[in-house]
């Protein structure tokens, strides 16, 4: 079909279903489609700086969410407030876990620092908190029915759910790895999926710490996260989910923690792929007034799974570009790709460092055993060192 006849189509479908809605909302200087640690960071920031903010959530809070809640300190410090009330442990000290065949034992490596590693939290408590802050700071949250159409209209984006209208400048797509945002307005050619699963067990009676185990799923890790009552036990991988199965979680549970006593499994999908996604991916009318962040724009590390602070990174940096452009200070559109250009960059990295490390986590556990590569791993994925500032100072020390 030819792209006007396409476009025909779509301006028709949106005036009949136009015409089915009770309310249309007021302009809103920007709308936000999803309320998670993305949509609220993006919503946070827009709010604080005086603008009207629409933030938008297919549930009420507080909502389950699928996820074990740790968040590294450079997620940590990313946040514009402290989340020290829903904080349930802070780490210093995380065992990695392996197998290589050239040794008969388990492997097992430890990565300790003085300052705090990560904190846990417990995702639904968390995002209510965030909400609450994003809320307070001035944003409007509503619950929506499913979102049916996305389109531009003169300067402004236009949103139809089944009976509401929604009109802003700008809308950020922060819905998640399943959302509908990114369906409607981009190319997905660049995005794909990681899975992970998760259950909640109780803490055994001499506690336990925090662990990462390459050896527990083929393609991808175990982790058993302490929350103060309980444990968070579960299995990731980035690129398929063949590994990653209820069994194959409830197998290990049993394996390492000699329990059934289990919550029930949930799962879900991450998003990746930011590193190969370009502005242009989103469709041409709208790529200089929808943005997507968090995982709806494939934000998640996929070497880690470490999916939060690329959901605040890349939220703050839609509501950065948002201000650019309402202040005159340049296009919304150039502002976002600048603003997160370092962290497509390491993302990309880290792209290749998974696929190298988990075609054989043994070759790479085996590196992770020298403190030189501990102490890299902690100083960029725990405190945030990007590529690019990695790879000058391995130079100058060089030098
Ligand atoms: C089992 C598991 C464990 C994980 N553990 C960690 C971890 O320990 N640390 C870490 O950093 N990352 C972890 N992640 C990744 C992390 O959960 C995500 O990367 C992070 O939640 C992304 O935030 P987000 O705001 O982009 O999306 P989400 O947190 O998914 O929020 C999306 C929001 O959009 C809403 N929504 C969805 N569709 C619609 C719609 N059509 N209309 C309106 N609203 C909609 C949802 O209700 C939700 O509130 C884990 C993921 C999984 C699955």
């Amino acid at each position: 079909m030819e792209p006007s006849q396409s476009k025909s189509r779509k301006e028709r479908s949106f005036r009949e279903r136009r015409s089915t809605v009770d309310t249309v909302s007021q302009l809103w200087d920007a709308m936000v489609v999803g309320a998670g640690p993305a949509g609220c960071a993006a919503a946070y920031d827009l709010a604080a700086a005086g603008q009207s903010v629409l933030l938008l959530d297919k549930h009420d809070f507080p909502r389950p969410k699928a996820c074990a809640g740790g968040l590294t300190m450079k997620a940590v410090r990313a946040l514009r407030y402290s989340i020290d009330p829903v904080v349930r442990q802070v780490m210093r000290r995380v065992q990695l876990e392996g197998a290589d065949s050239l040794h008969p034992d388990p492997l097992s490596t430890v990565l300790q620092s003085r300052e705090p590693i990560c904190v846990m939290t417990v995702r639904a408590e968390l995002d209510e908190f965030c909400l609450r802050k994003t809320i307070a700071a001035g944003a409007c949250f509503r619950r929506i029915s499913p979102v049916r159409q996305i389109v531009r209209s003169g300067d402004d984006v236009h949103l139809l759910t089944d009976g509401a209208l929604y009109r802003a400048r700008f809308l950020i797509g922060a819905d998640g790895a399943s959302g509908q945002v990114r369906r409607l307005c981009a190319d997905g050619s660049w995005f794909s999926r990681g899975f992970a699963l998760e259950v909640k067990t109780a803490m055994p009676k001499d506690g336990s710490g925090l662990i990462f185990d390459f050896a527990g799923v083929s393609n991808g890790y175990a982790w058993i996260f302490p929350k103060g009552d309980h444990l968070n036990v579960g299995v990731y991988s980035p690129s398929s989910t063949a590994g990653v199965t209820r069994s194959r979680l409830l197998g290990y549970v049993k394996a390492r923690l000699g329990t059934d006593a289990v919550d029930h499994v949930v799962g879900q999908y991450l998003g990746i792929g930011a590193g190969c996604c370009q502005a242009e991916d989103v469709q041409p009318d709208l790529r200089d007034r929808v943005f997507l962040v968090g995982d709806a724009g494939g934000f998640v590390d996929p070497l880690t799974g470490e999916g939060i602070y690329g959901a605040l990174l890349s939220g703050q940096a839609a509501a950065a570009a948002v201000l650019s452009e309402t202040r005159g200070a340049g296009a919304a559109e150039e502002a976002f790709a600048s603003y997160l250009a370092d962290y497509r960059h390491t993302l990309r990295f880290s792209s290749r460092a998974a696929a190298a490390f988990y075609a054989n986590p043994a070759r790479g556990f085996r590196a992770m055993r020298f403190p030189l590569v501990r102490r890299t791993l902690v100083r960029t994925y725990t405190h945030g060192l990007n590529v690019k500032s990695l790879a000058m100072r391995i130079a100058l020390s060089h030098c």
